[in-house]
C-alpha cells in the first residue's frame, strides 16, 4: 500500500470570511447553489449572499430538508441540472455539507463547504455520511474528491453554540489517538492508502492545539467572543482533525461511537460527545498507552465537558449484557478495531468501556465537579 494524503484544495479560515465568499467562489464558477437550512440563512444570508451579488454571481437559493439522504441528494441533484449550477456550496453543519458534496460529485460540478459549526471532521473531508428516511445512520461513502474550498468564518462559529465546539473538540482529540495506533499496525486510511508524516504530524498538532487552548476557546465562547485560542479551536477540529482522521486511520474510539447510537438513551448525543467516550475506551483498552496519556486525555474531557462516564452518556447503569451488543460489533469483521496490533475481542471492548467510565468518575471526583 502506498503513502496516501488528501485534502482540499483550498482552506481559508476567519472573522467575517462570509463576507468575502464572492472573491472566492468566482475563481471557481459562475453559478453557485447554496444549500442551507432556513435556521443557518438568517444567520449568515445576507452577508453570503450579498458578497455574492457584489462578485456579480447569481445564487440559486435551496432550504435543506435536514437530513443528508438519498433522496434529499437525488432532490438538489435535480435543481442543479435543472437551473445549471457550476458549484454546490454547503452551508451550515455536517449533514448540509455532506448533501452538497454527494450532489456536487455525481453532477461533476464544484464543491464549496461553509461550516457554520466545528462540530465535526466533515468540511475538507471526500466523506458523506448517509442517513435513511427517519434519520438512522446507514453507512458512508467516500468521494473521489475532497471539497475545492472550505470557508470557515470563524466570527460565525464563535458566536454558535458552546456544546457543538466542545463536541468537534472531543472528535478532534480521537485523531492522534487513533492516527498513531493506526500507523503503528499499517492499516489503512480513509484516503485508500497509509499514512504520511505530514498528516500524522497534522493530527498531532491538532491534540496539542486542543490541550493548550481548548478550554481558553470554551470559555471565549461561551462569551461569544472570538478569541485566538478560538481560532486555533476551529482550526483544530476543522483542518487538523479533518486532515487527520481521513489520511491518518480510525480505530476503537470511533468505532464505540458509531455503536453509541444503538442505545435509544444517546439518540441526543452529538457526534464528538460519543466519540469523547470512544477515546477513553479505546485507551482503556489498548496496551501500548501510558497512564499519564489516559488522565492527560480524561482530564481534557473532564475540563472541557465531554461526557466521561455512561450516567453523561445518558446510560442509567448498563449491564455487560447491554454492553456486549456494542463489544460483538466492535470485535466483528471490518470493524475499525482491526486497527491495533493485538486481537480486539468484545469482552476486552465492554471491560475497556466499564474501566472508561470508572476512571472518568474517579478523575471528576478528584476534580471537584
Ligand atoms: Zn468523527
Amino acid at each position: 500500500m502506498h503513502n496516501v494524503l488528501i485534502a482540499p484544495r483550498k482552506y481559508v479560515q476567519g472573522r467575517n470570511a462570509l463576507a468575502e465568499a464572492g472573491k472566492y467562489f468566482k475563481i471557481i464558477g459562475k453559478k453557485p447553489l447554496v444549500l442551507w437550512d432556513s435556521t443557518v440563512k438568517g444567520i449568515v444570508g445576507k452577508t453570503l449572499l450579498g458578497s455574492l451579488r457584489e462578485e456579480g454571481l447569481e445564487a440559486i437559493d435551496v432550504d435543506f430538508k435536514g437530513d443528508c439522504t438519498h433522496k434529499e441528494v437525488d432532490r438538489v441533484i435535480g435543481i442543479i441540472k435543472d437551473k445549471g449550477a457550476d458549484i454546490a456550496v454547503g452551508v451550515g453543519g455536517g449533514k448540509t455539507l455532506d448533501t452538497a458534496k454527494a450532489a456536487a460529485i455525481e453532477t461533476e460540478i464544484r464543491i464549496v463547504t461553509c461550516p457554520t459549526i466545528a462540530s465535526t471532521d466533515s468540511p475538507t473531508s471526500a466523506a458523506s455520511v448517509w442517513y435513511d428516511d427517519d434519520g438512522n445512520f446507514i453507512g458512508f461513502d467516500c468521494w473521489p474528491f475532497n471539497p475545492d474550498l472550505v470557508l470557515v468564518d470563524s466570527l460565525v462559529i464563535s458566536r454558535g453554540p458552546t456544546r457543538a465546539l466542545v463536541a468537534g473538540m472531543g472528535d478532534a482529540l480521537a485523531t492522534w489517538v487513533e492516527a498513531k495506533v493506526a500507523l503503528e499496525t499499517g492499516a489503512g486510511n480513509i484516503a485508500g492508502g497509509v499514512s504520511t508524516l505530514a498528516a500524522m504530524a497534522i493530527a498531532e498538532l491538532g491534540y496539542e492545539v486542543l490541550l493548550e487552548h481548548g478550554v481558553e476557546a470554551k470559555r471565549a465562547v461561551e462569551n461569544n467572543v472570538l478569541t485566538p485560542s478560538v481560532e486555533k479551536v476551529i482550526e483544530a477540529n476543522i483542518l487538523h482533525s479533518g486532515l487527520g482522521f481521513e489520511s491518518g486511520g480510525l480505530a476503537t474510539a470511533h468505532m464505540v461511537a458509531n455503536c453509541l447510537p444503538s442505545f435509544p438513551e444517546c439518540h441526543h448525543l452529538m457526534h464528538g460527545e460519543e466519540v469523547g467516550f470512544g477515546v477513553i475506551t479505546q485507551l482503556c483498552l489498548d496496551k501500548a498507552a501510558s497512564m499519564d496519556e489516559v488522565y492527560e486525555a480524561v482530564d481534557f474531557e473532564i475540563d472541557v465537558g465531554l461526557p466521561v462516564t455512561f450516567e453523561e452518556l445518558g446510560l442509567k447503569n448498563p449491564t455487560r449484557e447491554q454492553l456486549k451488543t456494542i463489544g460483538d460489533v466492535c470485535a466483528g469483521e471490518g470493524s475499525l478495531c482491526e486497527s491495533h496490533c493485538f486481537n480486539v475481542t468484545s469482552e476486552a471492548v465492554v471491560d475497556a468501556m466499564i474501566a472508561a467510565d470508572a476512571l472518568g468518575a474517579e478523575r471528576k471526583d478528584l476534580a471537584g465537579v
